[in-house]
C-alpha cells in the first residue's frame, strides 16, 4: 500500500500543525510513505520532517502557488497525486485543502472522504472514522475503491517532527487560471478570539447580559473582563446560544457572533481545558463540550447543570468577581 501525505505550506514556508497532524495519520497506516507538498516554498517544510520515514518527497513551489487559488492549488495536488501513484492519499482538513479536495478526486478518479478523526490498518483494510449528524453519530468507513483521499482533522493524531535534510523532487507544474491574487484581508490577530489551537477555552453565557445583584446590567464591565482574560491568556472564545442570539440583536456583547455558539447547534471545539462562565451548563450546550479535556465553571447557582456531572470542578461564585480577580493576577 502506497500513501501519500498531501499539503500545502504556510506563507512562512513552514509546515502548518495541521499538516504535521496528518502526516502522523498518513505514518500511521504503515505503507510505503511518500510526502507531497506544494506553496510558494517547499524545502523548509520538506527538511521539518525528513526524518518521518517517507521513500521519497514530491515538490511543487514557486509564486504561483503561494497563496489559496483553486486552479493551481488543485493541478498542483494532482501532479504530486499522479505522480505518487498512491493507494491512499491523506492530507489536513484546512480549508485550503478543503477546498480542492473534491475536484483532485475528480482528476484522479479517486474516492474522497473529508475530515476523518480516526484512521488506522485493519488487516489488510484501512478504517477511519468520521462524525455524523453534528457529532452525535460515529461512523467508520472503509472503501475497496483506490485512489482513496481523506482528509483529516485537527487535534485527533499526533503531529510529526522530523528534522534533517530532505531531497526533494520539483515537479513542473503550469495553472491555467485566470484569477489572481491581489491581496488577502484578513481581521488582525487580535480581533480573531476563536483560536483552535489555544489551550483553555473561555466560554461566557448570558449571565453575562443579565441583572445582577444591584439590579442592573453591566454588558460594558462583562466586555472588559472577557476581553481581559482573552488577552492575557490567549484562550479561545465561545458562548452559549442564548449570548450569541443576544449579541445578534445588538443586545449583549459586541464580539461575539454565532460562530462562537458551541453545542449541539453550535462548534464542538477541542482544547485541553476548558472554562464556562455564567452559563447554565444545559445539555444543548454541554454536548458541544465532549473533546474539552478539563472542564471548569463558574455559576451563581450551585444546583446549575455544570453541578450536575458536567464539570470537573464548579465555583459557585459571582463570575464577575472571580473574574476581575484573575484578569489582575495574569497581569
Ligand atoms: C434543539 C436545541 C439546540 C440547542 N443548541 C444549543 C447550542 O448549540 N448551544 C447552546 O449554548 N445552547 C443550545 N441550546 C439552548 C440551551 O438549551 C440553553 O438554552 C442555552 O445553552 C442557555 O444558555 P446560558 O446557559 O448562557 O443561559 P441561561 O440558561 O440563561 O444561564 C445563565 C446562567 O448565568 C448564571 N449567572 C448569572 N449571573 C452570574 C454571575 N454574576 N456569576 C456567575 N453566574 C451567573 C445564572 O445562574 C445562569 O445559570 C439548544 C436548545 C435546543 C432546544
Amino acid at each position: 500500500m502506497n500513501v501519500l501525505f498531501l499539503a500545502h505550506t504556510e506563507k512562512d514556508g513552514s509546515l502548518g500543525k495541521a499538516a504535521a497532524e496528518a502526516l502522523g495519520a498518513a505514518k500511521g497506516l504503515g505503507g510505503e510513505l511518500i510526502v507531497g507538498l506544494f506553496g510558494a516554498e517547499v524545502q523548509r517544510a520538506a527538511d521539518a520532517v525528513a526524518g518521518c520515514g517517507a521513500a521519497k518527497f514530491y515538490g511543487v513551489a514557486g509564486t504561483d502557488f503561494a497563496d489559496a487559488r483553486y486552479a493551481s492549488d488543485a493541478a498542483a495536488a494532482e501532479a504530486i497525486a499522479k505522480a505518487a501513484g498512491a493507494d491512499i492519499i491523506v492530507a489536513p482538513s484546512t480549508s485550503r485543502m478543503s477546498r480542492v479536495a473534491a475536484g483532485v478526486g475528480m482528476r484522479l478518479g479517486a474516492k474522497v472522504d473529508t475530515r476523518l478523526t480516526g484512521l488506522e490498518a485493519v488487516g489488510d483494510k484501512v478504517v477511519g472514522t468520521r462524525w455524523f449528524y453534528r457529532q452525535r453519530l460515529l461512523g467508520k468507513i472503509e472503501r475497496d475503491a483506490r485512489p482513496w483521499l481523506v482528509t483529516v482533522d485537527s487535534g485527533c493524531f499526533n503531529a510529526v517532527q522530523a528534522p534533517g535534510s530532505a531531497s526533494v523532487e520539483l515537479l513542473s507544474v503550469a495553472p491555467a487560471t485566470r484569477s489572481e491574487v491581489v491581496e488577502i484581508i484578513a481581521p488582525a490577530a487580535d480581533a480573531q478570539t476563536i483560536r483552535p489551537d489555544a489551550k483553555l477555552l473561555l466560554v461566557a453565557g448570558a449571565g453575562w447580559g443579565k441583572s445582577q445583584a444591584d439590579g442592573q446590567k453591566h454588558v460594558d464591565e462583562a466586555a472588559r473582563l472577557i476581553l481581559g482574560l482573552l488577552s492575557a491568556t490567549q484562550a479561545s472564545l465561545g458562548s452559549s446560544k442564548s449570548l450569541v442570539d443576544q449579541s445578534g440583536e445588538g443586545a449583549a456583547l459586541p464580539f461575539l457572533t454565532h460562530m462562537h455558539q458551541v453545542g449541539q447547534t453550535g462548534a464542538t471545539p477541542r482544547h485541553p481545558k476548558g472554562l464556562a462562565t455564567c452559563c447554565h451548563g444545559e445539555e444543548p450546550h454541554v454536548v458541544g463540550w465532549r473533546f474539552i479535556g478539563e472542564r471548569r465553571a463558574i455559576n451563581l447557582d450551585a444546583n446549575c447543570g455544570w453541578a450536575q456531572g458536567k464539570a470537573d470542578v464548579l465555583y459557585v461564585a459571582d463570575a464577575f468577581a472571580v473574574m476581575s480577580k484573575l484578569v489582575d493576577l495574569l497581569k
